[in-house]
Order: structure tokens, then C-alpha cells, then sequence
């Protein structure tokens, strides 16, 4: 693969010159029925009242938006949250018509739901159906109800398979299973249940994360007054290395870290944008985007967005530009996460105009010689050990942060 000749101005002013640039979009649904003890999400329990004018506020940016930046293509949709499947179906409906009449969405385009799995009737996968939504990712998160408890999730196992069930009988041919491991006390025999039992059930995607204990959630402070008690390092290896084997066994494609798909059909092409550092708009409040060199994060109360948006079309309260070597070392930290794929060499010279080993090739020979990465012609991707130490071999990508400013 030669470098090619543009300089990175030249890039830059190429990519605005085209018009149908692909740009996938995330619309934030930030209403959630209670909050679960772990999450620290951006999402309110209790707003109700709220449910419409946001729904109308979301439109209004999507339009200002897609006014200001002209013309792009969308490849992907993904309605995210929160919980996206507390709205009733008519405003779900009413986002996607505002998409559709902004933007250029491609027939083919992918078209994303997370849900709730507490008991949702097949009629209402089917009203989703009807608008369009073509892919759900449904948090069933463990087939155990102690740990579903402890989790304060509010459903049952029982109630999740009802509900992944109805989405199927519904017509749903790309379904996503969420599951968290690495909980509290949690014995590892547990965890190869949940999975042998959602396995069982035959998903097309299945995202695995271990649960991480944030700041101002219930469960970090149980943690910290000794209710329960924190995972242990070594035993979450364990339990990340038996989703590996067993999700192997059952011939799921595993293509990113936490991700496994039936097929290299069933990856997911929404997060595909995220993990190859392409640019996306998100819609919301707390939604950010990462357009044109610059990344944007909107007010993160819907009070607050839905009122910037009555008043001036926008919610954007931070815009913080992406140099090149901030947008390089991205690409690698994001890249790396695709086991198969990882960075392309074509794909990086391409882009940035510069061969891989051109600005990275010390640090990859060194981390190939901790056996970290490897190397080859086509790519440079994590081994099995830097799957498990991803997080160092990310930090190894990144500038230093006092050069960034
Ligand atoms: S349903 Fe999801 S977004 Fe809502 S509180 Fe639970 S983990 Fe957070």
C-alpha cells in the first residue's frame, strides 16, 4: 500500500466537499421506569410529563441539524437510552418520520431499538416492525433472579425470555442479548448457566461486559459499606475467558472485544462506526456527536435540552476539536477493540494520509514484543492476552494530554 500524497488539510477539505458522506445516528431516550444499582447512565426515572415535548425537541434538533450540515447519508439509526421501549410506540414513530424527512436513509439501513425485556407483547414489536426498527438489543443481563435482583434490573429471567420470544413471533430476525458478568459473590458456575441458557435460545448478537463499579451508583456503595462485596480481578478473567470458549463452541463470531455476532451479518454496523472512529450525530440530551474533525456534547437534564432547544434549535454545551494525533490515536484505541479487523493498515493510510508504521511502529513493535498485539501485512490487531489488558496497550495510542491543548 503506497501513503498517499494529501496532506491532512487537503483530507479535510475533501471529506466537506463530499455530499454523501455516510454519518450514522444515535437518538437518546433518557426515561428509564426506575434506576438500576448499577448504572450511571444519563436517564431519569419519574419524567413521564416529559415524554412528549422531548420526543418534539429531539425532532426540532434533528432538523436544525440535518439544515446546517446539508447533505449526508445514514447507514445506521440506533434509539438508545435509558429505555426506549417505555415510549409509546406513536412517539418512537414520530423520531424515525423526523430522521427520514431530514435525512437520506439508506433502504438498506440498519435500524436499531434497546429494550426493556419486562414482559413487551408481541403486537408491540410488531408496531415497531411497521416503523421500520429492524434490529432490537434487549438487556436480559443474567439468567439468575437473585442476580437480576441484586442488579435491580425489574424483570425476571423468565419475564426476559417472554419478551425475546415476542420480539422473534413478532417477525425480529436481528436480535442483540445485553449480559453483565463479573457481579458480587458471583460463582462462575452461574455465569456459564446464564450463558449455556441465552445461548440455548439462539440470539443473532450477544454483548458480554464485566460490571464496573461507577461513582453514584447503589452498587459502589455497597461495595463500600461491605453489603456485598467487589469482584475479583482474576476471577472476571475467568469469566471472560469462558464466554470466549463457550460462545466459540457455539460458532458465534466473536469480532469485538465484548461482541459476538451469529454471523459477520449480525455485527453490529451501528457500533462498527463507533469502533472504526467514523463520524456519527447523536440526538438528545447528553447525546454527543463526532463530525467534520470536532466532537459535541449536548446538556445532559431533558429540561434543560428541551428548553435550549425551544429557544435557539440547539443543546450543544461543549465542542472540543480533534487534532490529528488526538484523531490517530483514537482510531488505534478504537480500532484495536475489533478482534479480526483491528486497524487496517489500507484503511489508516488512507485516512490519514501516513503509514501506520510511519506513527506508530515503535509502539507496535513493543507491544508486539509483549506479546500484546500482533502484526501483519494487512492490520494490526490485540492477542488474546492484550484482549485482556486492553486498557494498557489503548493508553500506549493516546498523546500525551499537555500536548493536546
Ligand atoms: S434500564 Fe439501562 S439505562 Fe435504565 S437504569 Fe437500567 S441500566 Fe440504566
Amino acid at each position: 500500500m503506497t501513503t498517499t500524497a494529501l496532506n491532512w488539510t487537503e483530507k479535510q477539505n475533501r471529506l466537506r466537499a463530499t455530499t454523501d458522506q455516510p454519518v450514522a445516528l444515535y437518538l437518546h431516550v433518557p426515561f428509564c421506569h426506575h434506576r438500576c444499582s448499577y448504572c450511571d447512565f444519563n436517564i431519569y426515572a419519574g419524567m413521564k410529563s416529559l415524554y412528549v415535548p422531548y420526543i418534539e425537541a429531539v425532532a426540532e434538533e434533528i432538523a436544525v441539524t440535518a439544515a446546517r450540515v446539508g447533505h449526508v447519508r445514514v447507514p445506521s439509526i440506533y434509539v438508545g437510552g435509558g429505555t426506549p421501549s417505555l415510549l409509546p410506540v406513536e412517539l418512537i414513530g414520530g423520531l424515525l418520520t423526523a430522521v427520514r424527512t431530514f435525512f437520506e436513509v439508506d433502504t438498506e439501513a440498519e435500524v436499531t431499538l434497546e429494550a426493556n425485556p419486562s414482559g413487551l407483547p408481541a403486537a408491540y414489536f410488531a408496531q415497531l416492525r411497521s416503523l421500520g426498527v429492524n434490529r432490537l438489543s434487549l438487556g436480559v443481563q443474567s439468567s439468575h433472579d437473585d442476580e437480576l435482583y441484586l442488579l435491580r434490573r425489574g424483570h425476571s429471567f423468565q419475564e426476559a425470555i417472554e419478551t425475546y420470544e415476542a420480539a422473534r413471533q413478532a417477525g425480529f430476525d436481528n436480535v442483540n442479548v445485553d449480559l453483565i458478568y463479573g457481579l458480587p459473590n458471583q460463582p462462575i458456575e452461574k455465569w456459564r448457566a446464564t450463558l449455556e441458557r441465552v445461548i440455548a435460545v439462539q440470539p443473532d448478537h450477544l454483548s458480554a461486559y464485566s460490571l464496573q463499579m461507577e461513582e453514584r451508583t447503589a452498587m459502589l456503595r455497597w461495595v463500600q459499606n461491605g453489603r456485598v462485596s467487589e469482584p475479583d480481578d482474576d476471577d472476571v478473567a475467568t469469566m471472560y475467558e469462558l464466554a470466549q470458549d463457550l460462545l466459540n463452541r457455539a460458532r458465534f463470531d466473536h469480532y469485538e472485544i465484548s461482541n459476538w455476532a451469529r454471523t459477520t451479518h449480525y455485527a453490529s454496523r451501528h457500533n462498527l462506526v463507533y469502533w472504526r472512529n467514523e463520524p456519527y450525530f447523536g440526538f438528545g440530551c447528553g447525546a454527543h456527536s463526532s463530525f467534520e474533525g470536532k466532537r459535541y456534547s449536548n446538556v445532559l437534564h431533558p429540561r434543560d435540552y428541551i428548553e435550549r432547544i425551544q429557544q435557539t434549535g440547539a443543546a450543544v454545551v461543549e465542542e472540543e476539536q480533534i487534532d490529528r494525533a488526538l484523531e490517530m490515536g483514537e482510531t488505534l484505541m478504537l480500532g484495536l477493540r475489533l478482534i479480526e479487523e483491528g486497524v487496517e493498515r489500507a484503511r489508516f493510510a488512507d485516512r490519514f494520509g501516513v503509514e501506520l508504521d510511519e506513527v506508530y511502529g515503535t509502539t507496535i513493535a513493543k507491544l508486539t514484543a509483549q506479546g500484546l498485539l500482533e502484526a501483519n501485512e494487512g492490520c494490526v490487531r490485540l492477542t488474546p492476552q492484550g484482549r485482556l489488558l486492553g486498557n494498557r496497550v489503548f493508553g500506549e495510542f493516546l498523546p500525551d494530554e499537555s500536548q493536546q491543548r
